[in-house]
């Protein structure tokens, strides 16, 4: 795609959405609150409920429930949706539904009733939660065949409890039961669910009906081994998949048929794509299906950081669509690693892990387990970013991400390529990339492989981080991409696999990278795999020294230091000739058109030191090859893994070098430039009008070692944004620093100075 049909493209949404809401700082939503706005804008419940919260209620609850304080609660954080515990494993209304056993301390009283009344009469919509999955002994003595077994027949546990079977009468019969005898009783808007889709991949159920109903589907029995090679368990994964879709469809069925249209039930979902793939919930198929995400992922890990939640946010609006909500789980409590249900999180994470969320798209959702507590703390975490999410609501939704940049995924991939190594060969990769470009503040979009061909106009480069296993299809859109002028960049063992992980002779996109690999098993070769991406040797990358520019250090021998301009992607590079690498390459065969511009340095001792000295100082197996297409797209094929090893490592280098490719395959065609120090996670967006930069400050003491204890300032910060067709550029507003900025427009950008940023910043351009 060519500068100019993207401007072209922009134009084009401009003028269609401009009619809508004007030009001007005045938006969409805006006009919803409008009364005399025409009636045909009023939207469903699930699409207006932009502030949650959910006291999770334990089992002694019942006995002390203080309504009237939580009735303020929702008050003071303006939250507009709440999620009620009502049932499944437990009970917390008195059920008719047999063996719907009454939470322990229920006592006959209605304690979801009573919640449930008092949200509608305060104007909030309820989400009853259900928790299916499990049930107690008795049940388990009733039904014995709805539960799940081992292999040796024994009923799987999780402590005193029974686990369920999604493929029995548990969840075809007795849950719509139960849904349907709460919709009559209390009208809930809709039905959340904990655990909705049952066992995970690690654990399989050889239960009666498991067996029968795989054999009636594949004339197979349930595999004893888990064997990714072995086409009967693939079959098995694809068949876990769609049950979890069926169950999800049967649900709604059950809830529209009973609570009409607009009653849906929403599951809950990770923001974790290998999380997806353990759970068996296809995130594709289930968003296609989906009225609203509601999004279980309460806390960061170090590795990720604060950037994941932001993150989540655009990839699942990226299959939902944006003009969905995704409402988000918080922990008020001290949750992830570790764990304390009845401790406050402390403000600084607990706040930073809201901001970003909000900043990808995501809507807040307040959490606490239990509804007494003696740590108070956690009550007033919520209420200020709420108050703000109030007063700025209007620009935090109904927007379109702005970005040149596509990273390109796949939940197959994680299944088929990542295997029991998702996180070694699928995600770090993939976080080593996307911590790059934050780091370099250049706004992207994560895009699923399927979607390639729809979303490919507003991207000037699509970037592969190890995407191995890719379908036919998927192949075929990103060569479309490439052909139309699009750049590309393609990481490690990208399109050497197919979708089922079955080895391809070469990459299939090889004539792209302008390289092919020169053993045609390794594809195949999964050990090696897993072991060169494991391991840290002690390799280099040598820089072609055709390219060398200046020397200032000793000499050696006689070969001459031929000067001249250094590629683009080398900028930075000047005074080295080689860069510190860790991984450990193979021969390629390269295309006499395409330039190699790192070779590969192979080990040498470390220690002792009197051995630290290069046995094979220069091979010709390529580091990065680039390549230029017939369609004048820029290709950049980086065999060695400096994706991962950024993700790994942290190494400035690394980064610097994946930075590099990407502005060069994107022909510099970025639209947002932010100058000043500070690590900070920059997400774009249009609106009819304007611009609106979300700016997360993430520079803390605590950046990559949860928790965040305190806010570290960051500014002046200098930021120049490109304007679409309908941005003037004229004003300037920001909604932390409630103050109004100056602009200086000039060519078709805009530029304006940001004085000091704590935790984040919302600067609007109109
Ligand atoms: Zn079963």
């Amino acid at each position: 795609m060519s500068p100019t049909t993207r401007r072209t493209f922009l134009k084009h949404a401009a003028t269609a959405t401009a009619t809508l809401a004007g030009l001007g700082l005045r938006s969409e939503a805006a006009e919803r609150k409008d009364p005399k706005a025409a009636p045909a804008r009023a939207l469903p419940w699930y699409r207006r409920t932009l502030r949650w919260g959910q006291t999770n209620i334990t089992e002694i609850d019942p006995t002390r429930y203080d309504l009237a304080w939580w009735r303020k609660h929702w008050k003071r954080t303006h939250t507009q949706g709440v999620i009620i515990n009502a049932g499944g494993i437990v009970a917390y209304y008195p059920s008719q539904v047999p063996l719907h056993r009454p939470a322990q301390f229920l006592k006959g009283c209605d304690l979801f009733g009573e919640l449930c009344r008092a949200a509608h009469a305060d104007g909030l919509v309820v989400f009853a939660r259900m928790d299916s999955n499990r049930a107690h002994e008795e049940f388990y003595r009733a039904h014995p065949d709805w539960f799940a077994v081992d292999a040796a027949g024994q009923p799987r546990k999780a402590g005193d409890l029974f686990i369920t079977c999604v493929n029995s009468p548990y969840y075809d019969e007795h849950i719509p039961v139960i849904l349907r005898e709460i919709i009559e009783r209390y009208h809930p808007e809709g039905f959340t669910d904990n655990s909705w889709s049952g066992l995970g991949r690690g654990t399989v159920c050889f239960c009666g009906n498991c067996r029968r109903k795989f054999r009636e589907r594949t004339g197979k029995d349930i595999p004893r081994e888990k064997n990714w090679n072995d086409p009967g368990y693939r079959e098995w994964i694809r068949w876990n998949y769609d049950r979890r879709l069926g169950i999800w469809d049967l649900n709604n069925r059950t809830t529209k048929a009973a609570g009409g249209p607009d009653c849906i039930w929403a599951g809950m979902n990770s923001g974790s794509i290998s999380g997806q793939c353990q759970s068996f919930r296809d995130y594709k198929e289930i968003c296609r299906r989906a009225d609203i995400i509601m999004l279980d992922h309460q806390s960061r890990s170090d590795v990720s950081g604060f950037q994941h939640n932001g993150e989540a946010g655009k990839l699942i609006h990226g299959l939902v669509g944006w003009d969905k909500l995704i409402p988000e789980s918080m922990a008020m409590y001290q949750a992830g690693r570790p764990t304390f249900r009845l401790a406050s999180k402390p403000e600084p994470e607990a706040r930073m892990w809201m901001l970003d969320g909000i900043a990808g798209g995501l809507q807040p959702w307040w959490h606490h387990v239990s509804a007494y507590h003696e740590d108070r703390r956690m009550y007033r975490t919520a209420e200020s970013v709420y108050r703000w999410h109030q007063d700025h609501e209007e620009f935090l939704v109904n927007r379109t991400p702005v970005a040149t940049i596509g990273a390109v995924w796949s939940q197959q991939n994680t299944d088929f390529f990542g295997r029991d190594d998702a996180d070694l060969l699928v995600e770090l990769p993939w976080r080593g990339l996307t911590q790059a470009l934050i780091r370099a503040r250049i706004p992207y979009l994560p895009v699923h492989a399927d979607h390639v061909d729809r979303d490919a106009s507003q991207f000037a480069v699509l970037v592969l981080p190890n995407l191995a296993a890719m379908s036919d299809q998927q192949l075929a859109s990103v060569r479309r991409f490439v052909e139309r002028g699009g750049g590309l960049v393609a990481t490690g063992e990208t399109s050497l696999l197919d979708e089922w992980g079955d080895p391809r002779p070469d990459f299939a996109l090889a004539d792209l990278f302008g390289a092919h690999v020169a053993d045609p098993r390794r594809g195949g070769d999964e050990a090696k795999r897993k072991k060169t991406a494991t391991d840290t040797a002690h390799t280099y990358l040598r820089i072609n020294p055709e390219r060398r520019t200046k020397v200032d250090g000793p000499q050696v021998g006689t070969e001459p230091a031929a000067l001249g301009e250094r590629h683009a992607v080398l900028r930075g590079f000047d005074e080295t000739d080689l860069l510190p690498f860790g991984g450990v390459l193979e021969p390629l065969r390269v295309d006499p058109a395409a330039q190699v511009l790192l070779t590969f340095v192979p080990p040498f001792p470390i220690y002792p030191p009197e051995t630290a000295w290069m046995r094979e100082p220069k091979t010709d197996i390529p580091g990065l090859v680039l390549n230029s297409t017939a369609g004048g797209g820029r290709v950049a094929f980086l065999p060695a893994d400096l994706d991962r090893r950024f993700g790994r490592d942290n190494l400035p280098d690394h980064g610097n070098l994946l930075t590099n490719l990407i502005r060069w395959a994107a022909g510099e065609d970025i639209p947002l430039a932010v100058e000043g120090p500070g690590l900070i996670d920059c997400h774009l967006y249009h609106q009819p009008g304007r611009l609106i930069l979300h700016l997360v400050n993430l520079t803390s003491a605590g950046t990559w070692r949860q928790p965040v204890h305190e806010l570290i300032p960051i500014g002046p910060l200098r930021v120049r944004v490109k304007l679409p067709a309908d941005v003037r550029g004229k004003r300037g507003r920001l909604l932390v620093a409630d103050e109004s900025v100056s602009t200086t427009t000039r060519g078709g950008w805009s530029r304006v100075e940001i004085q000091s940023v704590l935790d984040h910043e919302v600067a609007v351009i109109g």
